[in-house]
């Protein structure tokens, strides 16, 4: 079973849970993974597990980016908001750094979410 990490900006988890609902199917075939806020989220609106890290400003996404180096993650899907500044924008660099680093697929936006979702 492929491991998937979730991820999305405060703005973009709105879109983040709608495009979860439309590819329920795909994602109940998948372990999930995400970022505190946004995996809380996403299993209340699919009530499929999802094993939540830390907040993203608090390390989460550097908690995925070692679970990438380790090859404990085969996919991210990051919803991140190219219209606000965030105080852990080094974080976001080095998780997007570390999934080139492994050759890890990883959706920023719904068009690419959706080609990768029906890749895996
Ligand atoms: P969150 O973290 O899911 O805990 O909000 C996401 C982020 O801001 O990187």
């Amino acid at each position: 079973m492929k491991n998937v990490a979730l991820i999305a900006h405060d703005n973009l988890k709105p879109k983040m849970v709608e495009w979860a609902h439309k590819n329920k199917e795909a994602l109940s075939k998948f372990n999930l993974f995400a970022t505190g806020t946004t995996g809380k989220q996403v299993h209340q609106a699919l009530n499929l597990p999802v094993t939540c890290f830390k907040s993203g400003p608090l390390g989460g996404d550097q908690q995925i980016g070692a679970g990438v180096a380790e090859g404990k993650i085969d996919a991210i899907i990051f919803f991140w908001d190219p219209l606000a500044p965030h105080p852990h924008d080094v974080d976001v660099k080095a998780l997007l750094r570390i999934a080139v680093v492994y050759d890890v697929p990883m959706a920023c936006n719904l068009a690419t979410a959706n080609a990768i979702i029906n890749q895996l």
